[in-house]
């Protein structure tokens, strides 16, 4: 007979009690079990999620018990979706705590601090309960409560007229985090609208638009756990891109033995982890990453096979080198040449870090092989004129060492993501829309929305609704009184509705402003590539839930949630039937149910709908526990869908897909046939077809097909024909661009300015409202090395004031070795403010805001202070500070490729005048134009540069895909070749 104990498949629950009450009695304390006999640090057996008890610690030393429902959900605090767990308490319904989820496969039952602290936001005293409607001009911030009925006819009735009089380019949505897939994207391409606008191009444009040159993905997904060298571009342990996830896999990377490079202008605490800390000049780490890569070509380190199966270097060839044989190793001698001037010495000169230590990182690499696994997502991207080349020439390095697709290495995000079908899938619109995407930036990676009021001051439309929702636009972006200056213009936005469960510098300029439900009062679907595995996550409204095990039904969010919270699934199906409320303009048919036809599609027949028929291997999961999909995503919140996805680019094509190929003379191959439904497991984006119409379904290497790549080529795109015909033919190849703050281009007595890092706790502007956040980390001091404070006579806490090329803002000095010698540094996660009237008091300070023509003035009044409140923690409040908002005195910087927005700045620093205060800010918004008007300069538009009277080469991702006939440019401006 076996050994039960060997049988993997065991609860070790009474194990773990046994050991951990051994323990407790070896040390003479009385052991008590807890009335779930699990002890502290192991997570709840799901199997008593309906009953968990615990002791209420409030009531020590009396033993009382509590007993609580456990609903999965899913962090709304930064993208990264970790699950959590809401403790409801069975007796009074109330959200007790969260803690983490351990049937999430992304986060594994842990998060950082900002996940249990969702239930600050929940209880926040400040935060908004009902609809509001402005009483006074906009910006007066003086509200009177309105109905969601008057709100949302009001709204429908703009937008519905808006689309009767073909103005729905006048219907514009921007969404900060979305924090779903899709959903909204279908709400707009139901309506006709091409209004969706993001935050990304003042967020991870530039990291993306590396991705996406190379492989037609635009999110790496490395496998941080299983590498030998992990190399960071940014601080990725404590605050980067998949943040809590990533950062559990690096360190079990680095527990394995793996070895951590980072390259951070400051020491970081991800830095402070590394085996290597490069603080290069900021803007030169492609030039390191170029000797690095040319290390390896010169010492043959590099994976030669997969070099020549997967990169488009026989296009290459014929392109640029026509007068050479075609061949692969007429190629490798060229590689040679093309990197041959970045040596150790040249990345020396520009970053100021010692070749030798870049040796060491490059022998570093050469050993890794295919355990390489890399990230950048802001960081240098982010800051610095043509950071998408960092991007890019980072994964030079992996494309070089065949890390791509293999354990350890880095896979494309489409591979460890997955986006089910839905129920309801409205065609593209058929509109474009200028605002967003204008015809200076064909190339850019996602919409220029932080251009959008000098677009709306150059007289190139107007918005008649202006949706923001869960986004702060006045105080995120750069140039926010431009913004203000846009937003109270009603001539410009005729009407801006906030859509946010807090108080927000933006909502002041708000016409209605929209309680929304934070991550445990609202519905998403979401999957993002943690890992290489697939999985699903299920965001719910926990009391929803809740009330249903306990066999109530809530029909609508707002009947559990506070005040009249709703969530926007629920809102968005409504406003769309108010605007077609007879389904005349062909709206309403996406929003009705298919069970229950002719009537209003509800939510939980729009998840049963996705869980029961797009999610393979659920109902199956879901059936051997007795529950239907729906009720298996509701008890547990997340889902792997597949693990282990592996390399799909040398994936065969199926036999039957390619009935009627035809081949390329590059290996390109194109089919007449359907792609099967097994096939989207691994969803690709789709190049474009060839003259006869066959569809792209992979490349020829060595005989065989396989996927390979969704770029033009197929291949991984070493070199971009797209960049060289639409205008920038130096760029097609990964090389070093010079940052906007190299030493050449800063004035004298200019230094760079490192706005970009964030801090672990905050989350933008979303956390404010977290008194356990608040109280961590409440301020953003001037990080300055010693050598650099000196010559200033600056000490820790003094005042300084720092100029940018539009103004100044006044802060404090915080003198540490921790930041390169003559650069700076401030969190941008800081510096909140209000004015008089409603708003967030634990973390906003009170404001004057003045304007004089285009001379504007921030002062601070009062600082955040103690009140009373329903928290009795709120008349505790012991920091007064909050920061300052360094972002309102930055012009804007549009990379003129990627489109993102370049956050470094050049300033001087200054010790503070007499009169300066601490948080000061003044801006000249003519010389914002001046600042917009240069950058704009350097775009080279599609109506001068387009090779094929396109705005965009079509098969660039785009979040909401308009229809292909309106990629045409207009007639009134034919397109020219360069
Ligand atoms: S990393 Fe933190 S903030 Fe982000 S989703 Fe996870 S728990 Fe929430």
């Amino acid at each position: 007979m076996s050994d039960p104990t060997n049988d993997p498949t065991r609860d070790r629950t009474n194990d773990r009690v046994s050991a951990t009450r051994s323990a407790t009695e070896a040390r003479g304390e009385t052991f008590y079990p807890g009335p779930s006999r699990t002890p502290l640090g192991a997570y709840p057996p799901k199997e008593r999620w309906d009953d968990w008890v615990e002791l209420d610690s409030r009531a020590w030393p009396r033993r009382l018990e509590r007993h609580y429902l456990l609903v999965p959900t899913t962090c709304f605090n930064c993208e990264s979706a970790c699950g959590l767990l809401a403790y409801v308490d069975r007796e009074t319904l109330e959200v007790r705590k969260f803690e983490g989820n351990p049937e999430h496969p992304g986060s594994r039952g842990r998060n950082c601090a900002k996940g249990p602290a969702t239930l600050n936001q929940v209880k926040d005293p400040d935060r908004i309960l009902y609809p509001m409607k402005r009483a006074g001009r906009r910006g007066e911030n003086r509200w009177t409560r309105v109905s969601w009925d008057e709100a949302l006819d009001d709204i429908a009735g703009r937008i519905r007229k808006a689309i009767a009089e073909k103005r729905n380019h006048e219907v514009m949505y921007h969404v900060g985090r979305p924090g779903e897939d899709g959903y909204t994207e279908r709400v707009l391409a139901a309506w006709d609208v091409d209004g969706h606008n993001s935050h990304t191009n003042i967020c991870s444009s530039s990291g993306r638009a590396g991705y996406q040159w190379w492989m037609g993905y635009d999110r790496p997904s490395p496998d941080h756990a299983n590498a030998e060298l992990i190399l960071l571009i940014s601080a990725h342990l404590e605050s980067g891109h998949y943040f809590n996830p990533h950062a559990q896999r690096v360190m079990e990377g680095k527990a394995r033995g793996a070895k951590l490079v980072v390259f951070d202008v400051r020491l970081s605490n991800t830095a402070t982890h590394a085996d290597h800390w490069l603080a290069p000049w900021p803007g030169s780490e492609a030039a390191i990453l170029l000797a690095i890569a040319n290390h390896l070509i010169q010492e043959d380190r590099y994976d030669r096979e997969f070099v020549r199966r997967f990169w488009n270097w026989q296009e290459f060839m014929e392109q640029e080198r026509p007068k050479e044989p075609a061949s692969f190793e007429a190629f490798e001698k060229e590689l040679e040449k093309l990197y041959a001037e970045y040596t150790f010495d040249f990345a020396e000169r520009e970053s100021g870090i010692a070749a030798s230590v870049i040796h060491e990182v490059a022998k570093l690499v050469a050993a890794a092989g295919p355990r390489l696994s890399t990230h950048n997502w802001r960081s240098a991207a982010a800051g610095n004129l043509g950071g998408w080349q960092v991007t890019r020439t980072l994964f030079l390095l992996n494309a070089l060492m065949g890390a791509i697709g293999v354990p350890g290495g880095v896979f494309p995000n489409a591979w460890n993501k997955f986006v089910p079908k839905p129920i309801h899938t409205p065609p593209h619109p058929r509109q474009w829309n200028e605002l967003s995407w204008p015809q200076e930036y064909p190339l850019a990676m996602n919409e220029m929305s932080f251009l959008l009021p000098h677009f709306l001051k150059d007289g190139r439309g107007r918005l008649e609704v202006y949706m923001s929702r869960v986004y702060n636009p006045v105080w995120t972006n750069p140039d926010g009184l431009s913004w203000i200056e846009a937003i109270t213009d009603e001539s410009k936005i005729g009407l801006h509705v906030a859509l946010t469960p807090t108080w927000s510098e933006s909502a002041y300029f708000a016409d209605y402003v929209l309680p929304v439900g934070v991550g445990s009062e609202r519905h998403d679907l979401h999957s993002y590539e943690t890992h290489d595995a697939q999985w699903i996550g299920f965001r719910q409204p926990v009391l929803k839930e809740a009330h249903a095990r306990l066999g109530r039904q809530v029909k609508d969010t707002r009947e559990v949630n506070p005040g009249e919270v709703w969530e926007e699934n629920e809102l968005w199906i409504d406003l769309s039937w108010r605007i077609d409320p007879e389904g005349a303009m062909g709206i309403r048919k996406h929003f009705e149910s298919k069970r229950e036809p002719g009537g209003k599609l509800g939510v939980d027949e729009y998840y049963g709908f996705i869980f029961s028929s797009s999610v393979p291997g659920l109902p199956e999961k879901a059936k051997a526990e007795a529950l239907t999909p729906l009720e298996y995503m509701r008890r547990y919140g997340a889902f792997e869908v597949a693990r282990s996805v592996g390399a799909q680019h040398a994936a065969r094509v199926p036999k039957a897909e390619l009935e009627d190929m035809r081949v390329t003379p590059q290996g390109r191959v194109y089919t007449h046939s359907e792609k099967p439904p097994s096939a989207n497991i691994v969803p690709v984006p789709s190049p474009d077809p060839d003259a006869e119409g066959r569809r792209p379904v992979g490349i020829e290497v060595d005989g065989d097909v396989v996927r390979g790549f969704p770029t033009p080529s197929g291949r991984l795109e070493f070199y971009s024909s797209t960049l060289k015909a639409w205008g920038w033919p130096e760029y097609a190849l990964p090389t070093y661009i010079r940052s906007h703050v190299h030493p050449q281009s800063l004035e004298p007595g200019e230094v760079p300015l490192i706005p970009t890092f964030r801090l672990p706790v905050q989350i933008h502007t979303r956390s404010a409202n977290a008194k356990w956040l608040d109280e961590i980390a409440h301020t953003n001091p001037l990080w300055i090395h010693p050598s650099h404070a000196a010559t200033l006579g600056l000490a820790t806490g003094d005042l300084v004031r720092v100029e940018t090329r539009i103004g100044h803002f006044v802060v404090k000095a915080w003198v540490t070795e921790g930041i390169r010698p003559g650069v700076v540094a401030c969190s941008h996660h800081m510096g909140r403010w209000k004015l008089d009237g409603p708003g967030q008091r634990q973390m906003m300070a009170t404001v004057s805001l003045k304007q004089e023509g285009s001379r504007w003035r921030l002062r601070r009044e009062r600082d955040v202070e103690p009140f009373a409140s329903a928290d009795a923690d709120t008349s505790r409040i012991w920091w007064t500070d909050a920061g300052v908002h360094q972002n309102l005195t930055f012009p804007v910087q549009p990379d003129p490729v990627s489109g993102m927005h370049c956050w470094h700045q050049a300033v001087r620093v200054k010790r503070a005048e007499p009169g300066d205060r601490y948080g000061d800010v003044s801006v000249d918004t003519a010389r914002s134009r001046e600042a917009y008007a240069g950058w704009l300069a350097l775009a080279r538009p599609a109506s001068r540069h387009s090779p094929d009277g396109t705005r965009r080469p079509y098969w660039l991702l785009r979040p909401l895909k308009p229809a292909r006939e309106v990629y045409k440019l207009p007639a009134s401006r034919p397109a020219s070749r360069p």
